[in-house]
């Protein structure tokens, strides 16, 4: 097993790290900005070492302060988290080209999922469905884009190659503004990603958003967890995730579920992570692979029973999957809240001190957060603040406990998306299961 580990992010998903990392006697240790020196991770680590100011570019976006603070301490192995270098192939070739192990696919595998154009050609290899395109990147021949775009049939989305975080992407419906807005759209791909290559896909009107974990371990073996529906999102943001999606019967998991699995033998994968479709009309259309655990793996956890992070330790340590297809089994069902420190109806941040604090409890409850009374989120990182999970025997109860849970935590002294969760839960439509990726902000009035 991994002697030492480097703990190369913040926050929730830290924490998650640090307790995976100690139930298996692996030392652990933290890295942090001058902010951070009083998150609960870094108190509960074995070492800690600060790796420069508060700005994220100037710490967890520091390669070479990473890597210094690795050779220091003599860790074996760096964990990335979600989110800063998670899926950045440059710091992966880095890590690795020290003599550290990245715990994530290779360097090459992220590089090629990083960039959809060529993420969505090795998935079709794959036999994984993926939205009706333009097959390749667009170039600037007019006519030729018209064709194509009529081809697939309006409307059609513009979407930026190297895109990201819900960025460098619009919808075009009519012939007359492909031109306008494929100008648009390279311009401001050029400029949030430095990359101007763009592509062409079906817009599909009113889809949801489901997701496949999967787990491989680089040796030839991958499995598919189940899945995810991630369709209560505002502005691209996810909200509400649950496991398993509404609707999604045995035999529908397992022929998207074996296609992704297949798929991550085909491209050599190797760790945790998750192919994202979107779903309209009982068909999948791959939209982009996220190579990393991710903030809602917890309900799969919930579901199957299965420690993603200390799987992921131990491929990072070379071993085989410590569990078959057949082993994994989804039972009940599980709903997560993510908490964010910000004001529930204009959904502006809202850092500063945690006056007082009480977390639910109870069974099926769990919550996944690092703060605490006297604790101060800080105001230069993303504001989530928590997770609320429930679990049960099925989603009645899960929402039930969900409800109930909410009216339990009790933050005070910082302003928390908590109502709006609550409101979520009570609303009906929700609570039958299967609402599109449109339905919370039609809720919410903003479309
Ligand atoms: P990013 O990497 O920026 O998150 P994605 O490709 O994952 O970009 O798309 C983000 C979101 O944009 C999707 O969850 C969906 O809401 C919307 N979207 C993307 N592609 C399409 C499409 N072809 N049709 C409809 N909506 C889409």
């Amino acid at each position: 097993m991994l002697d030492k580990v480097i703990i190369a992010n913040r926050g929730e998903i830290a924490l998650r790290i640090l307790r995976a990392c100690k139930e298996m006697g692996i030392k652990t240790v933290a890295i942090h900005s001058t902010a951070d020196r009083d998150l609960k991770h870094v108190l509960l680590a074995d070492e800690t070492i600060c790796i420069g100011p508060a700005p994220a570019a100037d710490s967890y976006l520091n390669i070479p302060a990473i890597i210094s603070a690795a050779e220091i301490s003599g860790a074996v192995a760096i964990h990335p988290g979600y989110g800063f270098l998670a899926e950045n192939a440059d710091f992966a070739e880095q890590v690795e080209q020290s003599g550290f192990i990245f715990i994530g696919p290779k360097p090459e595998t992220i590089r090629l999922m990083g960039d959809k154009v060529s993420a969505i050609e090795s998935m079709k290899k794959a036999g994984v469905p993926t939205v009706p395109g333009s097959d390749g990147v667009l170039g600037d021949d007019h006519v030729l884009n018209k064709k194509i775009a009529k081809r697939i049939g309006y409307p059609i989305i513009v979407k930026a190659s190297g895109g990201g975080g819900g960025r460098g992407m619009r919808v075009v419906r009519h012939e007359e503004e492909l031109v306008e807005i494929i100008a648009i759209t390279k311009a401001e791909a050029k400029a949030c990603f430095n990359n101007d290559q763009l592509y062409m896909e079906k817009f599909l009107e009113n889809p949801r958003h489901i997701e496949i974990q999967v787990m491989a371990d680089g040796q030839g073996n991958a499995i598919h967890l189940g899945e995810r529906d991630c369709s209560m999102q505002r502005r691209h943001q996810k909200v509400v995730e649950e496991a398993p999606a509404p609707g999604i019967t045995e035999e529908i998991r397992r022929f998207i579920g074996e296609r992704c699995a297949k798929a991550c033998v085909d491209i050599g994968y190797r760790g945790a992570g998750t192919f994202e479709f979107l779903y309209e009309n009982g068909e999948f259309y791959f939209i982009e692979m996220n190579t990393r655990i991710q903030v809602e793996h917890c309900v799969t956890e919930m579901v199957t029973g299965i420690d993603l992070i200390k799987e992921q330790l131990r491929v990072a340590a070379g071993q085989p999957l410590s569990m078959t297809q057949d082993e994994v089994k989804i039972r009940g069902h599980a709903i997560e809240c993510r908490i964010n420190a910000e004001d529930p109806v204009t959904f502006i941040p809202s850092p500063g001190e945690i006056k007082r604090f009480h977390a639910p409890g109870g069974l099926g409850v769990r919550w996944d957060s690092h703060i605490y009374a006297g604790y101060k989120v800080p105001p230069h990182y993303d504001s989530m603040i928590g997770k609320l999970i429930t679990y049960g025997e099925n989603r009645g109860i899960a929402i039930a406990r969900m409800a109930n849970a909410l009216t339990e935590l009790y933050i005070d002294g910082i302003k928390t998306n908590t109502a709006l969760q609550q409101l979520i839960m009570d609303d009906e439509n929700f609570q039958n299961g299967g609402a599109n990726i449109h339905y919370l902000e039609k809720k919410l009035g903003m479309n």
